[in-house]
């Protein structure tokens, strides 16, 4: 790019001119403006019944459709803004739209009624002082009911909580709201915070469905977290089931809901707004 191109023309002993802390504020500074500027997009992916196919929940996802680099996968820079502290914003600001549309999906289509709308949260969200009175306004904003949203942490979010993290998820859940534990088992299988949490959901982690018809071991541990997952009286979403063998090995082993490309990929929210338009009805979700 145009600063490794004038760095190479100043030559070397300019180089150190482009450290890696120059270039984070910089990636940094770019990815805020997005903000600001509207360019971050919410895809959504939806979340189904393993024996019927009907839709549970849609996850909003989010992509940069940056000016010139075209659309961005959140791998591409949800780390840095981890890291920054731009995940803050970018995450209020998916919040804000994925509940916007979402709502407008409830206003015309009596079938999206039941669907729960599912948003991650980042680590560096949960820990705000003010994360309970901003999901509230947003909420107030928007239209969108607090009982049918669910908030997806992470297990290094949930596993060593202090105790005003706990306050307010407990906060959050006294609102109605679902909390899911997103990636589960690829942390420290430290299972505690199951029983002082208030989690609801739980999202197996795609490298145990990878596999699960073809590696008896991992068929196995998955077919523990589904056991655990009901034993804690847990909602089991498999993620990332990709084919057809799979999703009959999780529906054989008791896990109910799935989420991955072999039922739909991410997608804008015109065009979940038409899926679910043509799906029928929802299941009521409690
Ligand atoms: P996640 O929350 O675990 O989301 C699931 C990811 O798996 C998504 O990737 C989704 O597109 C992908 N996926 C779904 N089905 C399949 C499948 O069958 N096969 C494969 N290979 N992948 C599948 P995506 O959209 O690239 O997001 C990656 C991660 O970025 C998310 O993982 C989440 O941790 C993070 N992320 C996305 N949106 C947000 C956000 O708004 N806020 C925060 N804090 N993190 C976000
Ligand atoms: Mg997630
Ligand atoms: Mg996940
Ligand atoms: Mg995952």
């Amino acid at each position: 790019d145009v600063a490794m191109y004038a760095a190479k023309r100043a030559g070397r002993g300019h180089f150190r001119v482009f450290t890696p802390e120059l270039d984070t504020q910089a990636r940094d500074a770019e990815l805020r403006r997005a903000v600001d500027n509207d360019e971050l997009v919410v895809h959504f992916q939806p979340v189904v019944d393993l024996h019927g196919g009907e839709r549970l929940a849609v996850e909003a996802l989010v992509r940069w459709n940056h000016p010139t680099r075209g659309l961005l996968m959140p791998g591409a820079f949800i780390d840095l803004a981890e890291e920054t502290g731009a995940v803050i914003p970018i995450g209020e600001w998916v919040l804000r739209d994925a509940c916007r549309q979402a709502a407008g999906w409830r206003a015309t289509n009596p079938a999206a009624e039941g669907v729960w709308l599912s948003v991650n949260l980042s680590a560096r969200q949960v820990v705000q002082a003010d994360l309970v009175p901003t999901i509230r306004a947003i909420l107030d904003e928007t239209g969108f009911p607090a009982d049918h949203l669910v908030l997806e942490l992470t297990e290094s979010v949930v596993l060593q909580p202090d105790e005003q993290t706990v306050d307010r998820l407990n906060a959050l859940r006294a609102m109605g709201i679902g909390i899911s534990v997103d990636d589960f088992g690829t942390g420290y299988a430290a299972l505690s915070y199951l029983r002082t949490l208030p989690v609801s959901v739980l999202k197996m982690d795609r490298s145990f469905v990878t596999g699960i018809d073809t590696d008896p071991g991992t068929y196995a541990v998955a077919e523990a977290v589904v056991r655990l997952a009901h034993a804690y009286e847990l909602y089991v979403v498999a993620e990332g089931i990709e084919t057809d063998a799979q999703a009959r090995c999780l529906v054989e082993m008791g896990c109910t809901y799935g989420q991955g490309y072999h039922f739909a990929r991410p997608m804008p929210g015109p065009a979940m707004a038409e899926y679910l338009l043509e799906r029928g009805s929802a299941p009521v979700a409690s």
